[in-house]
């Protein structure tokens, strides 16, 4: 997979050098560039806003810089372009995986009030485009938005995780029918006098299942019924505080 990401605080881009998208680089699994959008200006102060049209506070992202930007970038009919917007559609675990099947990704990360909408409508006729949202809430710029959609993106690439095994049963994903992930637990057994459940140290694979389904299905229903589907909230079972 090749991801660009457009910037004008490309140093807040530094952490894809770090961790699991930079061993996926190094295993050749992932190519990633930053790109300085200011690279893309002509005039002494490097400027890349505006006054808003039609007035109101603050700035706008000039298009001129965008438009040479995709331009040089060379994208193609193919590429997805991914504006990072809180008036975009809220990510989710399901816009990863469709992410991670996409061969570029090339992210506009906005600053200021946002981009001028004409760089958006010119995306939509040259490439695929999608608007992001990290979720209900501003953030200052679109860098930390696509460092979370990368990273979340980028672990699903076939042959990035070591264990693939990992991605299975996780919250969220498909494996679990949109539960949240049961608790976990390691060595030692006990610790500050708790015990790790008892079924756990069974061995009793089909128990550990079901007991891991049951927390998975508990926690759901606490902290996030909006992810059940109204047969598993009433399945009859009461729900009680997961320890
Ligand atoms: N005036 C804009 C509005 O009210 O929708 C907010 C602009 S925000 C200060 C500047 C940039 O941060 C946005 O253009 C976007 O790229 C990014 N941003 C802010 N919040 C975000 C979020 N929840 N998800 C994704 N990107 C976000």
């Amino acid at each position: 997979m090749k991801i660009d990401v457009l910037s004008i605080f490309s140093d807040y881009l530094a952490p894809l050098e770090l961790s699991l998208p930079g061993k996926a680089r190094a295993k050749g699994l992932l190519d990633i560039a930053v790109h300085d959008l200011r690279a893309f200006t002509h005039d002494r102060h490097r400027t890349t806003d505006d006054t808003p049209y039609g007035g109101g506070a603050g700035m706008v992202m000039k298009p001129e810089p965008w438009g040479e930007a995709f331009a040089a970038l060379e994208i193609a009919e193919s590429d997805t372009i991914v504006f990072t917007t809180p008036s975009g559609d809220r990510f989710d675990q399901r816009k990863a995986e469709d992410l991670s099947a996409r061969p570029r990704l090339v992210f506009a990360c906005g600053r200021y009030e946002g981009i001028d909408q004409r760089v958006i409508e010119h995306a939509r006729e040259i490439a695929n485009v999608e608007e992001i949202s990290l979720g209900d809430y501003v953030l200052n710029g679109g860098e930390v938005a696509a460092l979370a959609i990368i990273e979340a993106v980028v672990r699903l690439i076939p042959g990035f995780m070591g264990n693939p095994e990992s991605l299975v049963e996780e919250s969220h994903s498909g494996d679990t029918a949109g539960l949240l992930e049961y608790p976990v637990y390691t060595k030692p057994p006990v610790w500050n006098g708790r015990e790790v459940p008892a079924v756990l140290r069974s061995g009793d694979h089909g128990a550990i299942a079901r007991w891991r389904h049951e927390q998975a299905r508990r926690r759901t229903a606490e902290r996030r019924p909006d992810l059940l589907a109204p047969s598993a909230l009433a399945d009859g079972t009461p729900i009680q505080r997961a320890v």
